[in-house]
């Protein structure tokens, strides 16, 4: 199929990264990004940057308006409706059609919400898009009772914000020690021991009715027990974050294969030929039929719409190594790369009494995941051994003398 005109919907960072490749790649057809949001912009800094009023909102868009003009991508600020499956006619919520050769599907997902009674009472947070942190900013003030479903990374990263900002933070997980998939049981242990040593408290529970009394919220907990039984956080502010929904309405209209994702090949290429799917809407389905992970990362979403780019091209695909991931809260930096609940060992490398860096450890003796909490420099070394299957000395890894850049060579 020659292609030359490709409609992206989404202008988070795959369908950006899908563009800029598509322009580097040599496509001079004529290349649209369609988003509600305007030009597109970064996720990652909505938890950070933002939220803490380092980034002002401009510094979260992942190029100027002067770049879309340069490489001539259009920029339609509108929400895609439907697309029809048998034409590849898209219908905008304006009305207006596109009906490109090729499109790429880059939706995301939205922020997933609570289903119990009142988890939709005006007034509940989740955090996806720059108005969602903006509006959370404002609610971060000192004294504000601020309740956060949800530890993992984007709870947890709010959390450290909102105690810093002097808020009183409560934070609530049906896990005792949330991420442990993510980073294995000892970092997430410290990372979680982290909340309470900065004045959070922390509830293991599952929030099973939230009300308002025109005043404040009362989160009910399961799991969580006061005398009565019972335990009611008041709180000003109630964040969700408890992860996305990736079913994608677009691709049901336009009749795509969809399973805790849509599935595409390594390419990008979904079930119907003349539609991609990249970043978080997007699960691969590996080539003997098993369906991959999805990983919900700023790196591999950004891959995604590289491989997409080549696959629209005809060119090869780009090979790409483990899944990296990074977040912060508290003061300090985690980067993570690989596997971590894998069948395998762990092995801890402390520094002054605390795991600093963990390594997984496959049985055959590979290491297939690392996590460090502020050794990003030692993950990215990691990632070299990760990605050749290099085996290494379990004690050397545990050795916090020994430079893992020096066992990655
Ligand atoms: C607050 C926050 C913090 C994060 N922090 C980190 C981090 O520290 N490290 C990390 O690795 N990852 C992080 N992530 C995850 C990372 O940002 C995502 O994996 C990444 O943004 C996914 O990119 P995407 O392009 O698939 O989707 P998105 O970035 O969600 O972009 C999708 C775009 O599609 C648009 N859209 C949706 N429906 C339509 C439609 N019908 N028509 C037109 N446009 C539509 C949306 O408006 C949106 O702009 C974070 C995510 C969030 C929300």
């Amino acid at each position: 199929m020659s292609v030359s005109s490709v409609v992206i919907i989404g202008g988070g960072i795959s369908g950006f990264s899908c563009a800029r490749e598509l322009r580097a790649g040599g496509f001079t057809g004529s290349l649209t990004i369609v988003d509600p949001e305007g030009l597109p912009y970064d996720r990652p800094p909505l938890s950070k940057e933002l939220l803490t009023g380092e980034f002002a909102t401009d510094d979260t868009l992942l190029a100027p308006a002067s770049w879309y003009e340069d490489n001539d991508v259009a920029i339609v600020t509108d929400r895609a409706d439907r697309i029809e499956p048998d034409t590849g006619r898209i219908v905008l919520e304006s009305g207006d059609a596109l009906q490109p050769d090729a499109i790429v599907l880059a939706t995301g997902g939205s922020a997933r919400r609570l289903a119990i009674p009142g988890g939709d009472l005006p007034g509940i947070l989740t955090l996806r898009t720059k108005a969602d942190s903006l509006a959370l900013k404002e609610r971060l003030v000192p004294g504000a009772r601020v309740a956060i479903i949800g530890a993992g990374l984007i709870g947890a990263e709010v959390a450290s914000t909102a105690a810093k900002n002097g808020c009183e933070v409560t934070l609530i997980d049906p896990a005792p020690i949330p991420l442990v998939p993510a980073v294995g049981p000892e970092i997430a242990e410290a990372l979680h021991a982290m909340h309470a040593e900065h004045g959070i408290t922390c509830f293991t529970g599952l929030p099973t009715e939230i009300t308002h009394d025109g005043e404040a919220f009362a989160i009910d907990l399961d799991g969580a027990h006061d005398t009565e039984g019972k335990t009611m956080i008041a709180a000003d502010v109630v964040l969700v974050a408890i992860g996305i929904d990736t079913y994608c309405p677009l691709a049901a209209s336009a009749e795509l294969e969809q399973e805790g994702g849509v599935l595409v090949d390594a390419g990008g290429r979904t079930s119907n030929e003349r539609i991609w799917a990249i970043g978080d809407v997007a699960r691969l389905r590996n080539e003997d039929g098993s369906l991959a992970r999805r990983h919900e990362h700023w790196e591999s979403a950004a891959n995604d719409g590289k491989a997409a780019a080549a696959s629209i091209l005809g060119a090869e695909l780009p090979k790409f190594g483990s899944s990296w991931f990074w977040s912060d809260r508290h003061g300090v930096h985690v980067e993570g790369i690989g596997l971590m609940s894998e069948p395998g060992t762990t092995v801890i490398r402390e520094v002054e009494g605390r795991p600093q860096l963990a390594f997984r450890v496959a049985d055959d003796g590979r290491v297939i995941g690392a996590v460090a909490i502020d050794g990003g420099m030692a993950v990215r070394a990691a990632r070299r051994i990760i990605d050749r299957g290099k085996i290494v000395d379990p004690a050397d890894l545990a050795n916090p003398d020994i430079d893992v850049k020096k066992l990655a060579r």
